[in-house]
């Protein structure tokens, strides 16, 4: 089977093909996929895509018109793909629903830390001969108050890890998860959760509920000087208000793997050329911000387990056989 592969880089080309073993004709596309790209696919059965591939009507009546009849997803999140279009033209979609949680939660609590105790600060600090330790302080983790919103997959390992330094976690979840609270973790209301919590991080989806979670509202009911971390999607946070709390004080630090503009710049070496942006310019001339690059799913473990879930998705679309990790509309 021809399949065309979007928004390619060198580690997916590397993953993909150890995976594929030769079996599909994998075609490789560094450009995303846009109303303006989706002809690149032609010829193919299926297309392989990733997060900052757009997925929207036009695209997949592009797609159906060429003949491509199925979607494999090489991530869990599926907001840029319309699934109610995709059913309407007979287009499967299938994602890889779980990849290593462990990863991501593992980079928002690096995120943290290196924010809490001034790690970035202090790497370029001695590089440059100053070993004072001026603006450096930082706070214990043992005993403080973690809010995680959405206990899935990832906010559970968070949470695990959390508990691990000694920490009392809130939950806030539109579902409880008996593993959480047999970690200890107390499922309450967001309301407590932003008055208590000294650290809040996100790993709920971005969905019509959540988008702008974190806005003015929110951060007005949070405790002086929180930390927040998002790992999850750009849009749960509005970029606004934040750095106005940013700018007022009131916000502590803030880590970003992910941020609500991030596509056409994320994951692009833009070194040497002027940031657009003006947000994100801002964002990242505090010294108690940290961003970067949508890399949290980005370890050894996580892109085999993508790159293999992704074949196994191929070969059953191929072989026509029902997909466990099928999306439905
Ligand atoms: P999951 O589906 O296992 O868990 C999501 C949890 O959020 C569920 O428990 C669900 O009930 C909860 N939820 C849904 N709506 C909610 C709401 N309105 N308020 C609070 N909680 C709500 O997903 P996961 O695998 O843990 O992934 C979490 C998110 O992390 C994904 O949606 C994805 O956007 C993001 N992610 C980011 C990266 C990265 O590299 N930065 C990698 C993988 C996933």
């Amino acid at each position: 089977m021809r399949v065309v592969v979007f928004s390619t880089k060198p580690h997916d080309r590397q993953f993909l093909d150890a995976a594929n073993a030769g079996r599909h004709d994998l075609v490789y596309l560094e450009a995303r996929l846009l109303p303006e790209t989706a002809t690149l696919a032609a010829g193919a059965q299926a297309a392989c895509l990733f997060v900052h591939d757009h997925a929207d009507a036009a695209v997949l009546a592009t797609f159906a018109g060429l003949g491509v009849k199925h979607l494999a997803l090489r991530c869990a999140g599926f907001n840029n793909v319309d699934l109610a279009a995709a059913a309407r033209l007979g287009i499967t979609v299938a994602r890889v629903p779980a990849y290593s949680p462990h990863g991501v939660a593992e980079h928002a609590v690096a995120l943290f830390l290196t924010l809490n105790r001034r790690i970035h600060r202090a790497y370029n600090r001695v590089r440059d001969g100053n070993f004072s330790l001026d603006g450096l302080l930082g706070f214990d983790v043992h005993g403080k108050t973690v809010g995680v919103i959405g206990t899935g997959k990832i906010g559970l390992c968070f949470a695990q890890i959390m508990r691990g330094f000694g920490c009392r976690v809130l939950a806030f979840d539109v579902t409880r998860q008996p593993a959480a609270e047999a970690l200890g973790v107390e499922y309450t209301t967001l309301e407590r959760l932003y008055a208590e919590s000294d650290l809040i991080s996100l790993h709920c989806p971005l969905t019509p509920q959540t988008q702008h979670l974190i806005g003015a509202g929110a951060l007005a009911q949070m405790r002086d000087g929180v930390y927040i971390v998002n790992t999850s999607r750009g849009p749960l946070i509005d970029t606004g208000a934040v750095i106005d709390a940013l700018k007022s004080g009131r916000l502590g630090a803030l880590a970003l793997d992910v941020y609500e503009e991030e596509e056409g710049v994320f994951y692009e070496d833009l070194s040497g050329d002027i940031l657009a942006d003006d947000q994100l310019a801002r964002l990242l001339s505090f010294p108690n911000v940290l961003v970067t690059s949508h890399q949290a799913f980005f370890t050894r473990e996580a892109v085999t387990a993508i790159a293999a879930t992704t074949l196994g998705n191929l070969d059953d679309f191929a072989a026509g056989r029902p997909c466990p990790h099928a999306l439905k509309a």
